[in-house]
């Protein structure tokens, strides 16, 4: 660290805030990335990215960790820590953990989405005991049981598959009956022989003593009720920003996601939001790579006029 912090702060290490110090690095900058969680973001969950122009099938976890080689061989400083609190302080930013203060001229949130629960009986106590949400992280602790998977998007889809090449059947629950999930993965979905597609179906209980055992399902037409036993359920229904922290910081919107310019400027001035915690439509890698390179340069831009 220098003598009056960091140039830029990034505030989550996922696809935008890597690509966001990048580009800081690049412009000459010093910048501390801070994550308090495994660096990558979401793409770290996904077996394989498809959709990342130039590298038509990579890991998700290789791709992760192609970006950090490339910011840490241009001397990032990586913390792992989570920030508990923005405030600004001298025409700076001072970045509370529960650890230490940092400070820095600018801030770019990068922080991501979590996941989305149910919310229904059962699920808080069952969560790790049979209930997760990531396919690819805990697929192999159901080898060859039946589990099922619980939403209709890319998420819900693509976790499906994964556990289709693990366990001896898949259940694909979604509230409806037709899909958001893109067409060409629906098309494996429905030629797998494993996976079972239940439409217009909601879990309304999650059952079991010490581990997940049954699933109790409404369907949403007729209202019939059934109970289904699985050994697994993966949630993937949608996510949910997590911004709630720095609600002093910056404005949010009435979902939590942060608004922002054309430039990821925030109302603040001088904190910028890339990727998945900013209010916009498509949330996708490569806009969050995109809102990475926009976001690192505009902070740079505002740095450079602030000397
Ligand atoms: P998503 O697209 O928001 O889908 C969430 C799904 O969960 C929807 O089908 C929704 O049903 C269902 N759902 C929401 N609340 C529910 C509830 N309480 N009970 C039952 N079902 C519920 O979320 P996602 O699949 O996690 O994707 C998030 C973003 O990441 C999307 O933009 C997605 O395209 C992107 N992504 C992309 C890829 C890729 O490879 N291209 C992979 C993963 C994620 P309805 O359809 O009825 O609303």
């Amino acid at each position: 660290m220098n003598q009056t912090g960091y140039d830029i702060a990034i505030v989550g290490a996922g696809p935008a805030g890597m690509t966001a110090a990048l580009y800081a690095l690049r412009a000459g900058k010093t910048v501390l990335l801070l994550e308090g969680q495994a660096y990558g973001g979401q793409i770290i969950q996904s077996p394989k990215v498809e959709n990342y122009p130039g590298a038509p099938e990579i890991g998700g976890v290789e791709l992760a960790e192609q970006m950090m080689g490339q910011i840490r061989a241009l001397g990032v400083e990586m913390i792992a820590e989570s920030v508990q609190r923005i405030h600004p302080e001298d025409n700076r930013f001072r970045m509370e953990t529960f650890a230490h203060v940092y400070t820095a001229s600018a801030v770019i949130l990068a922080t991501g989405v979590g996941h989305r629960k149910l919310g229904v009986p059962g699920e808080e106590a069952l969560i790790g005991r049979g209930v997760s949400f990531c396919a690819t992280c805990d697929g192999m602790f159901f080898r060859r049981r039946e589990v099922a998977v619980v939403g209709g998007g890319n998420t819900a889809v693509q976790d499906a598959l994964v556990l289709a090449e693990i366990c001896s059947k898949v259940y694909l629950i979604h509230r409806r009956d037709s899909f958001r999930a893109e067409a060409h993965l629906m098309e494996r979905v429905r030629s797998s022989e494993k996976i079972e597609i239940i439409p217009d179906t909601v879990v309304t209980a999650i059952r079991g003593e010490m581990r997940l055992e049954s699933l109790t399902l409404r369907n949403t037409k007729s209202g019939e009720e059934c109970e289904l036993a699985v050994a697994g359920l993966f949630e993937a229904v949608g996510t949910l920003p997590q911004n709630a922290a720095f609600a002093d910081a910056v404005a949010l919107d009435a979902e939590g996601y942060i608004p922002t310019d054309a430039d990821c400027m925030t109302a603040t001035p001088g904190i910028f939001a890339a990727g998945d915690c900013r209010q916009k439509a498509v949330r996708q890698l490569t806009t969050a790579t995109a809102d990475g390179t926009v976001a690192a340069l505009a902070a740079v831009e505002w740095l450079n006029r602030a000397r």
